[in-house]
């Protein structure tokens, strides 16, 4: 890809949502979030289907008007504006080019709206702007059948970036490219972020995909934001087992027991709970991340079960283990050599690596 001039266009906007609600009839969409995206930020909506990512996107974009809140872009109240006024770019999981128009003509296809009519000049300038940063400088005059899919979601985000928009809203905008495209595609994406420095707010229900773009994700469920931070953050130190579990592939194990003066219990797993617990007690949830649990001699083990499956997954292995019923999924070394049946032991690798939860409204505890 080459360099950035005319395309990086017009600085960034910040987005502000202050108390936003959406319903359809009876469904409530989005409930009350509140939301602070910086300029430049990179900010993904991460959530299963369903839990109100693109009703969010669509409300900033002027496709959806919010029931309650407000919804700023920089210094502009944008929650009454139509779409055309806001000054953002949408790119959709269907890229949905026009198949009779060239690569050119495809980029160059907002500059000719009929409202923003510019100059055949300037449009081939920015056109050949665009597309020298996204790789596409020699395609111009192919049709969109006659290019790769990666090239295809490369002239949609071409096609955003010509207006030189101050936000870009992108939903899921690499779901329709096999496994190994979509990886390549993301990296391209992260480095256009980076070098562009523009404002991105992304939807997708994919946590790796959310992991490795994002400077700050929000993760969503039933309408609501359930933890907002940075991913390292929200990976290490989820705020409830929504995200616990959501985050990570396989997510965190989740064992649920009681804690009292001897420590904590579940069946086939005793853990010595942190200081800063020693007060509670009653139910409570322990949660352990695939890589933090190392194998133990069986005997003395602070969790015990039988090996089910041991997936060879290159550098390492991913064993699930039966625990009372319950299956616990743990990266293993190689030479760990476990074989499905086997008795097995398996500990945290430090005690700092175990979260706790409570049991009932399954909020952080530690
Ligand atoms: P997905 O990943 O499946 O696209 P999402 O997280 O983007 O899901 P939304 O599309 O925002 O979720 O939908 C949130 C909720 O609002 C869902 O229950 C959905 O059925 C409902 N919903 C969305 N749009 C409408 C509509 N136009 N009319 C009625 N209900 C709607």
């Amino acid at each position: 890809m080459g360099e950035v001039s005319e395309a990086r266009g017009n600085p960034a906007r910040s987005v502000a949502f202050e108390g936003v609600s959406k319903r359809f009839g009876g469904v409530a969409a989005v409930e009350n979030v509140s939301l602070d995206v910086r300029p430049g930020q990179f900010v993904t909506l991460l959530g299963p289907s369903g839990c109100g990512k693109s009703t969010t996107l669509n409300m900033i974009a002027g496709l959806e008007l919010p029931t309650e809140g407000r919804i700023s872009i920089g210094d502009v109240d944008v929650t009454d504006l139509p779409p055309a006024d806001r000054d953002i770019a949408m790119v959709f999981q269907s890229y949905a080019l026009y198949p009779h128009l060239s690569v050119f003509e495809n980029i160059a296809f907002p500059l000719r709206a009929r409202r923003r009519r510019a100059p055949d000049e300037i449009v081939r300038r920015k056109v050949r702007d665009v597309a020298e940063v996204l790789g596409l400088a020699g395609l111009l005059d192919r049709l969109p059948r006659q290019i790769s899919g990666g090239q295809r979601q490369r002239v949609a985000l071409g096609r955003a970036m010509v207006r030189t928009p101050t936000v870009y809203l992108l939903d899921e905008p690499l779901s329709n490219l096999d496994q190994q495209l979509r990886v390549q595609m993301r990296s391209e994406l992260k480095d256009l972020h980076l070098r562009l420095g523009a404002t991105m707010i992304y939807v997708t229900h994919d946590q790796g995909e959310a992991m490795t773009l994002s400077d700050t994700i929000a993760v969503m469920s039933g309408g609501r934001i359930e933890q907002l931070g940075a991913p390292r953050a929200l990976y290490e130190r989820p705020a409830n087992l929504f995200v616990a579990r959501f985050l990570g592939e396989p997510g965190m194990n989740v064992f649920e027991g009681t804690l009292d003066a001897g420590g904590f219990a579940a069946a086939g797993i005793a853990l010595a709970p942190p200081p800063s617990l020693a007060a509670r007690s009653g139910m409570v949830c322990a949660g352990i991340r695939p890589e933090d649990l190392v194998p133990a001699p069986a005997s003395t083990a602070a969790i015990r079960g039988r090996a089910r499956t041991v997936e060879f997954l290159g550098a390492r292995a991913l064993l699930r283990l039966d625990v009372a019923g319950q299956v616990v999924t743990a990266f293993v070394p190689l030479d760990a050599a476990i074989a499905p049946g086997d008795e097995v032991g398996l500990a945290p690798t430090a005690p700092q690596r175990v979260r706790w939860f409570d049991a009932a409204s399954g909020a952080a505890i530690d």
